[in-house]
Formats: structure tokens, sequence, C-alpha cells
């Protein structure tokens, strides 16, 4: 009768509650019975003796736009219990594009040369389509990136669109609303996003609103101006009326540790009003971007040619060291607020061996000077290398963590332990987000308990995303579930050695289809593109 049947497990059902033992039972992808009697009649039955049945995690702020194009199979995330990722994030997605932005893609991204990815598609719609075709592990449901939208209208010109660039912008969000994307989201501090101001995000939010989708904002600094971007994100969300996500909440650089108590009031102080806020965080005291995100947003104007031009040039480089030093209006500078010392190389394709250095020591060991290091690395590179950042407070993650308005998102792309994927030293949150919050912060230090961190990884982020049918352990719902050891669950990626699998996930189950079993990969490829639902 059954396809599976999951037997002796504790469930932990997603809701908050704690867990009941009951008899699970899978048909045609779907939870169709649960039992505290025997289900009897499956083609196969999972004993999870010992072990926690919970939804499968969703993976509320991820960056697997491209992977499955790379490698289908998600090895870092469906090993980790994700059987969802939310990707466009941070004003980055797969769709829509134009030429230019294919141009600047696949210049800037080795991995997708490398693995040969052609970029043969245009809309959010043709975007699925190739997903699903090509075959994925897990589900993927896309947020359409502000940065695509800008792009395709204003390229990388850093000013205001008129009254029709705003016209044609809000055309191109609403078809990719229509195609399915769960809402849009910005990149403030990435260009072209950063080049936005509040208004022109408000008048895009309204267009989300309007199809019910939400907007998650990388918001416009985490450092000195924490609190000021986080006060703009909530006006975007009162104005346009449209629910906020705040990505990966944190607050940046020694001398703002602390401050997410302040952004955490104001964000309680808004919904208070009946504004919409949460936010996501990852398990981690080090943040992760591209090695020319280091520079003022002026830079990067026109594209990534035009900035490895002026990278060129002397006086155009003193003067963004005086800016690196000081920071610009309207934006603030990682190096002054870190220093070389705690800005590593994650991944340069060209130079290997500098992975996992900090950049004032490889500096130093090259006789250069650390600006002139990353200047010239990034010509070199033409701007496709990346840095971990060391800039938040342990106290601050489990501040944010243990906040009633927070869930859980990794804020990586899927990798894995083999092949184009397994390149660099990337940030362990790769491999490691969702088992370390069990591990470490359930299991170890209690700073959560075990059905409040599974709520966050499963029925909050879907119910914020509109999900009505993944995300909790009920008759009826798509059988997305991970079995795993509560005892043994643990993360193995390090900042030295990311690339390793976490251990104490049995079993994740995609659409009622195994794709880990007994923690191996079964390169069972169930995953869909998801719509928004109406
Ligand atoms: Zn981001």
């Amino acid at each position: 009768m059954f396809d599976i049947v999951i037997r002796n497990g504790r469930i932990v059902d997603g809701s908050g509650n704690p867990w009941f033992i009951a008899d699970i039972g899978i048909k045609n992808g779907k939870i169709e019975k649960i039992s505290r009697l025997k289900l009897r009649d499956a083609d196969r039955v999972i004993d999870a003796e010992k072990c926690i049945v919970s939804p499968g995690f969703i993976d509320m702020h991820s960056h697997s736009d491209f992977s499955p194009l790379i490698n289908p199979y998600m090895e870092s995330k469906v090993r980790q219990g994700v059987t969802t990722e939310v990707v466009g994030n941070c004003g980055f997605s797969a769709a829509p594009l134009n030429d230019f932005l294919k141009e600047e893609i696949l210049k800037t991204t080795p991995m997708l040369r490398e693995a040969r990815v052609n970029l043969d598609w245009f809309s959010m719609e043709e975007y699925r389509e190739r997903v699903e075709k090509n075959g994925v592990s897990l589900n993927i449901a896309p947020l359409v990136g502000h940065g695509n939208i800008r792009g395709l209208v204003l390229q990388y010109e850093k000013r205001k669109p008129t009254e029709e660039e705003m016209e044609k912008m809000k055309q191109i969000l609403a078809q990719a609303m229509k195609e399915g994307a769960f809402g849009m989201s910005t990149g403030l501090i990435y260009p072209p996003s950063c080049y936005a101001d509040t208004q022109e995000i408000v008048e895009l939010c309204k267009v989300v609103a309007e199809f019910g989708g939400l907007y998650a904002s990388h918001i416009r600094g985490e450092q000195d101006q924490l609190l000021d971007a986080v006060k703009e994100a909530i006006e975007i969300g009162e104005k346009a009326g449209v629910p906020v996500e705040i990505s990966h909440h944190k607050a940046a650089g020694r001398k703002n540790w602390g401050k997410v108590r302040e952004s955490l009031r104001i964000i309680e102080n808004a919904r208070f009003k009946g504004v919409e806020v949460t936010c996501d965080v990852y398990p981690y005291t080090a943040g992760s971007f591209g090695l020319a995100s280091l520079l003022p947003p002026y830079a990067h104007e026109g594209g990534v040619e035009r900035l490895v031009e002026r990278l060129k040039n002397f006086e155009f480089r003193q003067k963004l060291r005086e800016d690196m030093e000081k920071g610009v209006e309207g934006w603030h500078s990682m190096f002054e607020i870190l220093g070389w010392e705690n800005i590593v190389i994650a991944y340069c394709k060209g130079h290997p061996e500098y992975e996992g250095r900090n950049i004032s020591e490889i500096a130093e060991s090259e006789n250069l000077d650390p600006f002139d290091f990353v200047f010239d690395l990034i010509v070199e590179e033409y701007a496709s290398a990346s840095v971990i950042l060391f800039s938040m407070s342990e106290d601050d993650v489990r501040k944010v963590l243990e906040s009633p308005f927070s869930m859980v998102g990794s804020d990586s792309s899927a990798r894995a332990t083999y092949g184009v994927l397994s390149s660099g030293k990337p940030h362990p949150r790769a491999y490691g987000t969702f088992p370390r919050v069990l591990g470490k912060y359930v299991r170890e230090e209690k700073v959560l308990t075990l059905q409040n961190a599974i709520r966050k990884m499963t029925s909050f982020p879907a119910q914020k995303l509109g999900l009505k049918d993944r995300g909790l352990i009920k008759e009826g719902m798509w059988a997305d579930i991970t079995i795993f050891d509560p005892n043994k669950i643990v993360d193995k990626a390090t900042f030295a050695n990311p690339h390793q699998y976490p251990e104490g996930i049995e079993y994740v189950i995609v659409n009622g289809k195994i794709v880990v079993e007994k923690g191996e990969h079964t390169k069972e490829l169930p995953g869909k593109v998801l719509r928004r639902p109406a």
C-alpha cells in the first residue's frame, strides 16, 4: 500500500511541538498516513529507532542558483538534511538574464566555465525547465534578484532610472513573479543593486506585493550603519505592504558587536506596529563574499571589464586606497573595520596556494603592499576570487539564533567533495550550517531546544515563503523528510578543511524519494523548481 514506511522514529513535526512516536506512510510523493499503530504493506521500511524524524530542512538563504547545472546532486546541502533551497538571494538570481548579464556572470565565475555550463535561458520559466530537465536532488524556490532587474535595464550604471526605465523594471519583475518567483531580493552592498535608492525598491516591492511575494534583503550595511539599514528594510516593507526577510542578520566589526540586541528590538517594534519582518542567520562568526566587494560601489560602475581597466590606473588605486581606509558617504569599508589580517582568501583559481591564508600574511610573504596585492589579484582573476571575513561575535550569533524572529539560512551554494564544486576553501557553512545548529547550539550549548531549532529550519521558512504543503510532518504534505541521530549529528567542515560532509544524517527523502540513505547519496533526482503558491 505505501511506497515507504518510516517506523519507530521520534517525530518532531516542525510546528515547535516536542517529539511524538508514530509510523509515517508515504505514497506517491506525499505523507499519506501518520499513525500510532504499526503501518504495514510497504515496499520499503525505514527503521528510525533512536532517530529524530523531521520535515526536510528549508535553506532560507542559499546561493545554489547555478549549482544544479554543475552537479545536480546538491551534495553538501542534501547531506545536511536540506530538501528545499531558496535561491536568488542578495540581489543575484539565475533568471531573468540577458546577454550582458550572462557575460558578466561567465567572466566572474570560473566554475561555470570549467563545468561548461551553457547559460541557454533568459526567463525564470526557461530556467525552471533547464534545471528540471537536467535533474536536481532537492527542491529549488527561486527569488528574483533586484540586481538582475536593474542590470537588464540599466546595466551597471550608477544613477536613478528614468520613469520609462522604472516601468520596464516593473514589467520584468512582474513577469518573473508570474513565472513563479517567490519574491525579490536586494544586495544593497553589491553592484548594481547598491545603486538603487529606497524609493526605487519601494516601487518595485509594490509589484512584489501584488503577487503575494516577499522581499529578502541583504541590507545596505551590517557594520556602523546596521541599525539604519534595518530601518530602511522595514520602511520598504511598510510602504510597499510586503513581508520583509532580513538576510544573514549580523553585526560586523568589533566596535559594532552587541548591536544585534538593538536591531532585534527594532524588528520587534516594527512587528508590534504590524510590519511583517523576520530574519535569517547562519551559525558562524565569519562571513564571505567576493574579493572585489571590498571596493567601494563606484569602482564597479559599468561592470567588471571597466573595473579591471580602472584598476590598472595608479591615481584610481590611490583614491580607492584612501576610500577603503576611511569609507565614503553611504558606504563603509570592510577593510577599515577588520584589517587585512581578518580577511582570508577562500577561492583563487590562479593561485590556489593563497587559499586559507589572510591577506596581510600573503602580501608580506610576496613583499607587496596589501592594497596593491588585492588590486592586482582582482585584475588577474577578473574579480572571481572570494574571501572569508572574520567579523562577528559568538554572543551576537547566539542572540540572533535565539530570537523568535529568526530562521536558518546557509548563505552558501551547494558544494561537493569531488569535481568542479570541490575547488577552493569555501566557507564551511556550505557543508555544516544545519548540523552545526543541531549539534553545537542544540545538543552541546542548549541555546535552542530541538523542536525550536527544527521549527526555524522547516515550518517557519515554509510559512514565510507561503509554502502550504511543505515544512511540516502532516498528512497530505509532500514527503520531504530528514532522519537524523540527535546524539551524533555534527558538522565536520572547518575553515581550514571545509570540504567535509556532516555526520549523523541517516536518511533524507525529497518528494517521497530517498536521496540520502545511511549517510550516502543515492543519486536520485526527485527535486523540482517550485512555484510561489497562489
Ligand atoms: Zn548577502
